[in-house]
C-alpha cells in the first residue's frame, strides 16, 4: 500500500468534496491552499444570495452544462445528494421561490464553510495554508511555503485551483502557464456569467431594472428579471444567454419581451384604443418604468405606430458588443480541455494527477449549477478511487 498522501491543492468547494469524500474512505488526505483561509470564492458567493444547488428534475438540471463529462458527474451526485450532504454537515436548506437552494435565512455563509470545516477535521483532513504549487512531476509536487520552496510527494495528486475570474479570492489561473509547459490541452479561459456590454444608452437608464421580462436569443429564451449598467446590462437571463452568445460573434441582438404573457396581437389592440399611447401603455398594458423609458427611446413615428410600437415591446433590440472583463465576471468558460482527461478525471500525461471543479472546461448558468458542479467533480473522482 502506498505510504504517502492524497494531495489537493486548492482549498475550494472541489477540492474540499474530493477531501471529504477520500477522508471517509479512509485515505490520509492533505490539502494545500495558498491562501491564508478556505474556500474565498465560495464565500464571495454567498455575498448576494448563497445558491447551493437548483431544486429542478435532474434530466432537466442537467441540460444547464454545456458538456456531456460534467453532466454524467451531475447525475452521480445531483443536487438531492448536495442537500443530503449539507444536511449531514447540520445546514439544512430550503428552495426559494426561483427553485434556487440556499441554506436557512439565519446561517450565513461563513457558517457554512464553518461546518464542513468542522467536518474535514473530524474525518482526520489536514489543511495546510499559505502553500502554492509550483510545479508537480509524476511522484511529487513543488510546493512554496512563505520563503521556502519544498517537494512533497504524493499517492495521488488532485488540483481544484478553479477558474480565472475575481483573482483576488486566489483564483488567479496562474496553472494555465504551468499546464502549457507540460503539454497539457486547455482551451483558453473566456468570461462567462458575464453582463454584455451594450451601445444602447444607459444614462436613463442606469440602475434600474426589467422585472418579469423574457430574454431571447435566436432559438433560446430565458425569463427573469435584468438590470441596466453604465456599460450595458446584468442578470440571470443575461448569464444564461451568454453560453449560446459565445457561439457566435459579435456584434449581437438580445431581443427583450416586455409583456411576455400577453400575446402579440392582444398588445397591438390595446395600443389601437382611443386615447393616448402613453395612456395604454401605462394603465392597460402596464408597462414598468423601465420598460417605458426603453420604448420613448424609439424614434417617434415607430412610438406612434400601434404595430410597430407592439412589435417592439415583444421584441425590444439590445445590441451587445462583448462580455465584461474576465476578473470581474462570475466564472470562467474554458480551462483543462476534458480530451486531456480519463474518464476518472486524471490527465492522460499525468495517470496519477486529476483535475476538478471549474478549471475544467465546461460553462452553466450561475443561479447553483456552478457549485453544483464543483461538489460533483470533487466526489467523482473521490468515487473514482480505491483505497
Ligand atoms: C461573485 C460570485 C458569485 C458566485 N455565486 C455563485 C452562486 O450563487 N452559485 C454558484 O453555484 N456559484 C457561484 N459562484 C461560482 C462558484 O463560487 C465557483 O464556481 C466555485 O467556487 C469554484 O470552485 P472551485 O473549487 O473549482 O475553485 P475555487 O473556489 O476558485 O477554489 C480554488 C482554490 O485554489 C486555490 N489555488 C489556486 N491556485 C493555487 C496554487 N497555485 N497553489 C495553491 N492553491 C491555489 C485558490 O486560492 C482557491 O482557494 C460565484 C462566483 C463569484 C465570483
Amino acid at each position: 500500500m502506498n505510504t504517502e498522501p492524497i494531495v489537493i491543492i486548492g482549498a475550494g468547494p472541489a477540492g474540499l468534496m474530493a477531501a471529504e469524500q477520500l477522508a471517509k474512505k479512509g485515505f490520509n488526505v492533505c490539502v494545500y491552499e495558498q491562501n491564508k483561509a478556505a474556500a474565498r470564492k465560495f464565500l464571495v458567493a454567498g455575498h448576494g444570495g448563497f445558491n447551493l444547488t437548483h431544486n429542478e428534475a435532474i434530466d432537466s438540471f442537467i441540460t444547464k452544462y454545456d458538456h456531456p463529462r460534467i453532466r454524467e458527474m451531475v447525475r452521480l451526485f445531483d443536487n438531492t445528494a448536495t442537500r443530503q450532504w449539507l444536511s449531514a454537515i447540520g445546514i439544512e436548506t430550503f428552495v426559494g421561490s426561483s427553485g434556487k437552494i440556499f441554506p436557512l435565512k439565519e446561517t450565513k455563509p461563513i457558517m457554512v464553510l464553518q461546518a464542513w470545516l468542522k467536518r474535514l477535521k473530524e474525518l482526520g483532513v489536514e489543511i495546510r495554508y499559505e502553500h502554492q504549487l509550483i510545479d508537480f512531476n509524476e511522484n511529487s509536487v513543488t510546493l512554496k511555503h512563505k520563503h521556502n520552496t519544498f517537494e512533497q510527494n504524493y499517492h495521488r495528486l488532485i488540483l481544484g485551483l478553479g477558474g480565472g475570474s475575481w483573482a483576488k479570492t486566489g483564483s488567479d489561473a496562474k496553472w494555465m502557464d504551468l499546464f502549457q509547459s507540460k503539454n497539457i490541452l486547455t482551451e483558453p479561459l473566456q468570461s462567462a456569467n458575464s453582463g454584455f456590454n451594450s451601445p444602447i444608452n444607459t444614462t436613463a437608464l442606469e440602475g434600474k431594472y426589467l422585472k418579469n421580462i423574457v430574454v431571447h436569443f435566436e432559438e433560446y429564451a430565458k425569463n427573469g428579471e435584468v438590470v441596466f449598467t453604465n456599460y450595458g446590462l446584468e442578470g440571470s437571463p443575461i448569464y444564461y444567454m451568454n453560453r449560446f452568445v459565445r457561439a457566435h460573434q459579435f456584434p449581437a441582438t438580445l431581443y427583450v419581451d416586455l409583456k411576455p404573457e400577453t400575446p402579440l396581437a392582444d398588445v397591438e389592440a390595446a395600443l389601437r384604443f382611443k386615447g393616448k399611447i402613453t395612456d395604454h401603455l401605462k394603465k392597460q398594458l402596464k408597462i414598468q418604468p423601465t420598460g417605458f423609458a426603453l420604448l420613448k427611446m424609439l424614434d417617434k413615428e415607430t412610438y406612434l405606430d400601434p404595430q410597430q410600437l407592439a412589435l417592439n415591446i415583444k421584441r425590444y433590440p439590445i445590441p451587445i458588443t462583448s462580455f465584461r472583463p474576465i476578473d470581474e465576471v462570475i466564472s470562467t468558460a474554458g480551462g483543462v480541455s476534458f480530451d486531456a482527461l480519463n474518464p476518472d478525471l486524471s490527465l492522460k500525461n499525468y495517470p496519477a494527477v486529476y483535475c476538478i471543479g471549474e478549471m475544467l472546461n465546461w460553462e452553466a448558468p450561475t443561479g447553483g449549477y456552478l457549485l453544483q458542479a464543483c461538489f460533483s467533480s470533487g466526489y467523482w473522482v473521490a468515487n473514482k478511487l480505491a483505497i
